[in-house]
């Protein structure tokens, strides 16, 4: 059975995807094309194209947020991301965040001038780590000079920034964590995503891996920099917020958590994913094929219905990722058709978590507590067992 719900004021965000990047991270597995000469006038007409096609999917929503995910969207001219961000100029009203993903290769001082004009307001910025041979270890194509100065320079211009790292990589230990941790005190950001190091199998990571070529940390060491991290950031008054995502008071990513609260999201470009919820709820995924998707950018994609089980265990995993958790009243309005004895069986397979310390309780308001964000998956894997 679907979902019948009323989307008028709901809020809403616009995800786009720009694949390109200057060559392949040994360890990822986003939707990527490493092209030498990179066809943005095509992107961004293929880009527009979609969004003039797709944009009455947002009728009556409030938009909150537009991110700009990669790949590497630095890596376009400086005229690019405005020219889309101009496309979408009748719906940007109430527009909270805009965020542009960014490398330190390719961030300049020309291209912050121009996204801060067209009304970009924050860049992410893949450091990944300031060590030169943690960076030489993970592939990355810049270093630490390189990171630096990038941070400099944004630190320097009117955007908030965010920087990512990467935590439990090859040979990743204490003195770089310590190292890391010192840098961010001395730039005094004010928000950070920390993200535990997977290896994908279909990488050249997991290929390595497989063959036992890898030297990875251990489980327990990972976990150990990751608390190293989470610790020392919170010494400097940053507030876990999510598994992954730091902020200081107030300091939050509104494109993230309007994922994480479960609204919908419209995205555009090669690979991306978008979730609308009107009469039935419906996951789209676009081709990951950049000639496929120039070709016709509104044809090449894929359509799955979610289903009120499937997507109720969406928000309740979710929602055992963030501190603001979810409301199981909430719930089940949203998902009416399912069987009330569900939400009493989920209410049972909760306790033993609220009861060990891992989610506090107020009444049907669940949130992970700190040590219960370490344990979101085990928590959730239990929840989705519930039929
Ligand atoms: S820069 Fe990011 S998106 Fe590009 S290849 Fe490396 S990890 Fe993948």
């Amino acid at each position: 059975m679907s979902v019948i719900f009323a989307p008028e004021g709901r809020p809403a965000s616009i995800y786009v995807h720009i694949p390109f990047c200057e060559r392949l991270c040994p360890y990822c597995d986003f939707a990527v094309a490493i092209r030498k000469e990179i066809p943005e006038e095509d992107y961004v007409q293929a880009l527009i194209k979609e969004w003039e096609a797709r944009k009455y999917r947002l009728s009556g929503r409030e938009l909150v947020s537009v991110y700009f995910g990669g790949g590497t969207p630095s890596i376009l001219s400086g005229a690019a991301i405005p020219r889309v961000l101009d496309s979408f100029s009748s719906v940007m009203n109430g527009v909270r965040e805009v965020c542009v993903e960014a490398n330190p290769t390719s961030v300049t001082d020309e291209k912050i001038r121009a996204w801060a004009a067209a009304g970009v307001t924050r860049v992410s910025l893949g450091v990944q780590t300031f060590s030169e041979r943690y960076l030489r270890a993970l592939g990355r194509n810049h270093d630490s000079d390189g990171a630096l100065r990038a941070v400099e320079l944004l630190l320097g211009s009117p955007l908030d920034i965010s920087l990512d790292f990467i935590v439990g990589g090859p040979g990743n230990d204490r003195g770089e964590v310590e190292d890391d941790l010192r840098l961010l005190e001395k730039f005094g950001v004010d928000h950070v995503s920390a993200y535990q190091m997977t290896i994908e199998e279909n990488t050249a990571f997991g290929k390595q891996n497989k063959r036992g070529e890898l030297r990875v940390p251990k489980d327990d060491t990972v976990a150990e920099l990751l608390d190293q991290m989470r610790d020392g950031l919170e010494a400097m008054g940053f507030e876990q917020y999510e598994v992954s995502n730091f902020g200081r008071a107030g300091v939050r990513s509104v494109h993230n958590q309007n994922y994480w609260r479960g609204g919908e999201y419209l995205g555009l470009g090669v690979g991306a994913h978008s979730l609308s919820i009107s009469v039935i709820a419906e996951r789209r995924a676009n081709s990951r094929n950049l000639k496929a998707y120039l070709a016709d950018p509104t044809e090449a994609h894929e359509l799955e219905t979610l289903y009120d089980l499937d997507h109720c265990r969406e928000r309740l995993f979710l929602g055992m990722r963030s501190i603001s958790g979810f409301e199981l009243g909430a719930l089940r309005r949203q998902f009416p058709h399912l069987d009330n004895d569900y939400f009493e069986r989920v209410a049972t397979s909760l306790a033993p978590f609220v009861n060990r310390g891992w989610l506090t309780q107020d009444d049907e308001l669940y949130q992970p507590t700190k040590v219960g964000l370490y344990f979101s998956d085990s928590m959730a894997e239990a929840i989705f067992e519930v039929e």
